[in-house]
């Protein structure tokens, strides 16, 4: 992975205008005097369903300013601009994760403690390094400080774009107690909604000994929530649960369901409320897959998002032993595969919104940026065709949150791109073949990770 700061990215941009990257010479010239203006050429780009034929694309101050496909006087356009030859490569639109957690891993240890705005760069910047632009970081996460905070948000030199629910609501960190009645619950809300957040999180039922939440209490902390301009994205495992808070209005459920086979009444309720299902498929594989499969182990995709604390404890066989065998990952494997049950009925009943994330971040072996492609697989091997898979991760994802500024390749919006070597419609893995990421007009990101 290249791990960029602003020196170094300008120092890339111009290696990479000067054509001085291997192996591909012939990269690029120069139409003009330079300036802000880019253009990506001889580039195939995801527009709707399709992979175009080799285009262009102009990119000014951080945004798409034009689309051009082949018969597109494209010399006139790009006048003036700096030109990157793409030599017939893919692009796709960055990322958006609806489900992780930004700064709290540090080695093996997860939590609070861990954040610090170095921690919470790092872990940002691994993010966008794998393609995803904007993460959202759905609770336990400390507030930044303001200017840590507006670095995080909204500059690509610090990694992907952040945006976060704060602590959360009712999380399972015992941080704040549960309301008895309605009224507390609202207080809690309206306490939340204080805090520089974008979104609320909450947790109704949770591990341990806590009893679940009254539907009284969580209905009114939705109802609340919404008066104050906010979507409700709620942590769930039971059908149960799913189905009290599709009907209690929540806007998203931020997990799959996992303990039985859902129904033909809950997939009629997620349409009928337009409710976003965020999977989250590889949250519980995580657990067991670097025990069960050591050979990962090998593969640089994976390689580079870890720390060597994480490489050593991956490469223990006698971690590996005591995970494979452990009633948490025996737990897990059905969890994943109730998970991808459900999420192939709810594909084929169609007419469901996804969200898209893998909840990484929130333990050590769920990894930012493999989480991510290895989700996509999933989505694709429950039964969406590439094309949806990625249309969920990226037009979709953006769209859960309300955000009209990114997740497609067309004029006006943010130049947020990946180059791919590889078409991801023939395969999904081919979205881990990362030539480079782009993040507002800038490269932020040179190679597969
Ligand atoms: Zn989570």
């Amino acid at each position: 992975m290249t791990k960029l700061t602003r020196r170094n990215v300008n120092t890339l941009i111009g290696t990479l205008i000067a054509g001085g990257i291997a192996p591909n010479s012939a990269y690029t010239r120069n139409y003009g005097s330079g300036g802000t203006r880019l253009a990506m050429t001889n580039i195939r780009m995801l527009i709707g369903q399709e992979m175009s034929g080799p285009g262009a694309i102009l990119i000014e101050n951080g945004t798409i300013s034009a689309v051009l496909n082949e018969t597109d006087n494209t010399a006139a356009a790009l006048q003036n601009a700096q030109i990157v030859d793409y030599q017939g490569r893919y692009l796709i639109p960055a990322f958006t994760s609806n489900h992780a957690h930004v700064g709290l891993i540090k080695g093996t240890t997860g939590g609070r403690h861990n954040f610090t705005p170095e921690n919470a760069y790092a872990a940002l910047r691994q993010f966008q390094a794998y393609g995803i632009g904007t993460v959202v970081s759905l609770g336990m996460t400390p507030t930044p400080e303001p200017k840590t905070r507006e670095h995080m948000r909204n500059n690509p030199q610090y990694g992907a774009s952040f945006m976060t629910a704060g602590a959360g609501i009712f999380a399972p960190d015992g941080l704040s107690p549960r309301p008895q009645i309605p009224e507390e619950a609202r207080q809690v809300v309206r306490q939340m909604a204080q805090q520089p957040i974008d979104i609320i999180k909450l947790w109704i039922d949770t591990f341990g000994p806590i009893q679940p939440m009254s539907e009284d209490c969580f209905r009114a902390a939705i109802d609340e929530a919404h008066q104050l301009g906010f979507a409700v994205a709620a942590h769930v495992y039971t059908l149960d649960h799913a189905k009290k808070l599709v009907a209690a209005g929540a806007d998203i459920l931020a997990h799959g369901v996992r303990d039985v086979e859902i129904d033909q009444e809950f997939i009629d309720a997620l349409r009928e409320k337009g409710t976003w299902y965020i999977p989250t498929v590889h949250m519980d594989e995580a657990t067991y897959i670097f025990a069960d499969q050591p050979s990962l182990l090998e593969n640089p995709f994976l390689q580079s998002a870890l720390s060597p604390e994480l490489k050593d404890q991956f490469s223990s066989a006698e971690w590996r032993e005591k995970t494979a065998t452990s009633e948490r990952a025996q737990k897990a494997r059905q969890d994943v595969e109730m998970n991808l049950r459900n999420l192939s009925k709810l594909i084929e009943a169609g007419g469901v919104k996804f969200g898209f994330g893998a909840d990484a971040g929130a333990f050590p072996e769920r990894i930012p940026g493999f989480a991510e492609h290895r989700e996509l697989e999933h989505l694709v091997n429950a039964g969406l065709p590439p094309v949806q898979a990625i249309g969920v991760a990226t037009e979709q994802a953006a769209a859960l949150l309300k955000l009209t500024d990114r997740g497609k390749i067309a004029e006006g919006q943010r130049a947020d791109l990946i180059v791919l070597d590889a078409n991801p419609l023939d395969d999904i893995t081919n979205t881990r073949k990362i030539h480079a990421v782009w993040q507002q007009g800038e490269l932020v990101s040179l190679g597969t990770p």
